[in-house]
């Protein structure tokens, strides 16, 4: 699979072709505020190269997802979602049609700030 897909909105915004509001980035992730947000806080992580979805994970993306989810918390707290427990934040990974995903390049939702907001 091609580290970059042409017709990928995220692939888009990873390389500045469509402007966002940026997290966090380094060699492997971004991270951008979600342009519709659910929640007062809402930014999504992504994988820098194409990933279609978590369908597609293996043994060979542990230390791209075990870094993205462990860069989660940091930057909640640093958007502004309050402390755990009291606080907290909540991690969605839609996966596939019957999944919810709409825009097929892996993100992590992390989503978070005063309720009431969350679904269920
Ligand atoms: P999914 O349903 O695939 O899990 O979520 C895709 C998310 O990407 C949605 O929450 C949607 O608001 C967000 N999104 C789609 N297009 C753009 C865009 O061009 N810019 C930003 N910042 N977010 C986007
Ligand atoms: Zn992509």
């Amino acid at each position: 699979m091609s580290a970059h897909d042409p017709n990928c909105i995220f692939c888009k915004i990873v390389a500045g072709q469509i402007p966002s509001k940026k997290v966090y980035e380094d060699e492997d992730i971004y991270a951008f505020h979600d342009i519709n947000p659910w929640a007062p806080v809402h930014f999504l992580l992504v994988p820098r190269r194409h990933i279609p979805s978590m369908a597609q994970i293996g043994a060979e993306h542990e230390r791209l997802m075990g870094r993205m989810l462990t860069l989660a918390p940091r930057l909640a707290l640093e958007q502004g979602c309050n402390p755990y427990p009291e606080g907290g934040f909540r991690i969605v990974c839609n996966t596939g049609l019957e999944g919810g995903q709409e825009v097929h390049h892996l993100h992590v939702h992390v989503m978070g700030g005063p309720r009431p907001w969350a679904r269920g």
